[in-house]
């Protein structure tokens, strides 16, 4: 497979090195060189999840990793399912938290962790991340206690759910947790700047998973074909899947499918508060402002840091943006989505009801919708609880580390501070 860097054409690399490398020069997102329609899409959507899964990615990776090597790294990596479940009449939900951290990035976690060992075998590396709340999580199950391997995880102190900091900075051993006195997009400064920094990358041997990393969004492509392969012919007709948004990694992977030939009609970019992309699809400006806390932290992305790949995308595609579906939705409009899937009988957490609500209002006659349900309510317990004014069981996952004490380390905001951590260890 070969990819190039969105800012600088002439680095050209192979899928081992971007999924090492992570970023290329100046920041420079990679993206696949061409993207070749599957031929073979009706006998794909009757097989499994795993055997799909890599049958789509040996097509994208032409080669570079045997389909043997594939169908195992899948079959540690997909060990759960991602179900389609009817919620109304024409809208379903695709329930993509049954993994081990219940939020869909166990996806693109456990995969690229999967890659990493298989590439990686007996060398020394630092995963380095930033977390609205999930990838924490998802990282550090993935690699958890995987040899030769440190992760470092950073998130803004505060920000994130009880549930979502108990998940990932209690687990010691190979995953070190930063607690940051700031935002989300002070974390993921903090990552840019360690990997501008050549001497510290080369002395930790320093790797992000942040859904920068094209091997997240790979694994991320094929629950599309499997959300798809559970519709009905008719289902399939008209279909229009909404996206909660945030860093844009999610959405990036449903158009790459589309791109790959999965018929979906038509895609909806759906954020919180922190709409800077929705204000670009309006206005051509892209203007990010300080980052707002929601309902929806895993949301709360002013800079997303995905979104070149998306404007590649529909650039080589020679599709207009204006084709994209786009939506804002508050914190008081995703109470009454929750509400409103509540009385329908399906409980959802802010995330997903943002989805939805952005669904309804797009939703034209003839038309089925499905919406990415990217994490489990339980993990949104204290808000969903308010909010509905019921009780969220606990599934295992969360009940197991509930009542296990925090190890983080606090930092300010301030890159220096944490080189020096970085060197140290
Ligand atoms: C990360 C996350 C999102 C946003 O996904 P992006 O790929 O960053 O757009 C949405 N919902 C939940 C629960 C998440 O953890």
């Amino acid at each position: 497979m070969k990819l190039y860097n969105i800012k600088d054409r002439s680095e050209q690399v192979n899928f081992e090195q971007a999924l090492k490398q992570g970023l290329g020069r100046y920041q420079g997102l990679f993206f696949p060189d061409s993207i070749k329609k599957l031929d073979n899409l009706a006998s794909l959507l009757r097989m499994e999840l795993v055997p799909r899964s890599s049958a789509i990615l040996a097509h994208m990776l032409g080669g570079e990793v045997s389909k043997d090597v594939l169908d195992a790294i899948l079959e540690k990596a997909f060990t759960f399912p991602a179900p389609v479940v009817k919620v109304s009449e024409n809208i379903h939900a695709l329930e993509l938290f049954h993994g081990p951290t219940l939020a869909f990035k166990d996806f693109g976690g456990r995969f690229m962790a999967q890659c990493l060992a298989q590439f990686n075998a007996g060398k020394k590396t630092t995963i380095l991340t930033a977390t609205s709340g999930d990838t924490g999580a998802a990282v550090a199950h993935a690699f958890f206690e995987m040899e030769n391997v440190n992760v470092v995880i950073l998130y803004p102190k505060g920000k994130i759910s009880v549930m979502q900091e108990k998940l990932f900075c209690t687990l010691g051993k190979n995953i070190t947790t930063l607690a940051i006195e700031g935002t989300f997009d002070d974390c993921q400064a903090i990552v840019k700047q360690a990997f501008d920094d050549q001497e510290l990358r080369e002395a930790i041997a320093l790797n992000s998973a942040n859904s920068i990393n094209i091997s997240r969004i790979l694994a991320q492509i094929c629950y599309y074909f499997e959300a798809f392969a559970q519709l009905d012919a008719k289902q399939r007709e008209n279909l229009v899947i909404s996206v909660p948004s945030g860093n844009f990694g999610d959405l990036t992977a449903g158009l790459l499918a589309k791109a790959l030939g999965l018929p979906v009609k038509r895609f909806i970019a759906a954020t919180n508060s922190n709409d800077t992309v929705p204000r670009y699809l309006k206005t051509k400006s892209w203007t990010p402002r300080q980052t707002l806390a929601t309902l929806s932290n895993a949301m709360d992305v002013s800079a997303p840091n995905n979104w070149p790949r998306i404007e590649e995308l529909f650039n080589v595609q020679g599709w207009p943006l204006e084709c994209l579906g786009y939506g804002v939705t508050t914190d008081s409009q995703t109470i009454d989505a929750l509400r409103e899937l509540d009385a329908l009988g399906y409980l959802c957490e802010p995330h997903g009801a943002i989805a939805y609500a952005e669904l309804t209002k797009q939703l034209q006659p003839g038309e089925t919708g499905l919406f990415l349900c990217t994490a489990h309510p339980a993990k949104f317990k204290e808000s969903v609880e308010d909010i509905l004014g019921n009780h969220v069981e606990l599934p295992e996952a969360l009940a197991s580390c509930a009542d296990l004490p925090l190890l983080s380390q606090d930092f300010g905001a301030d890159f220096s501070a944490i080189r020096e951590f970085l060197m140290a260890m």
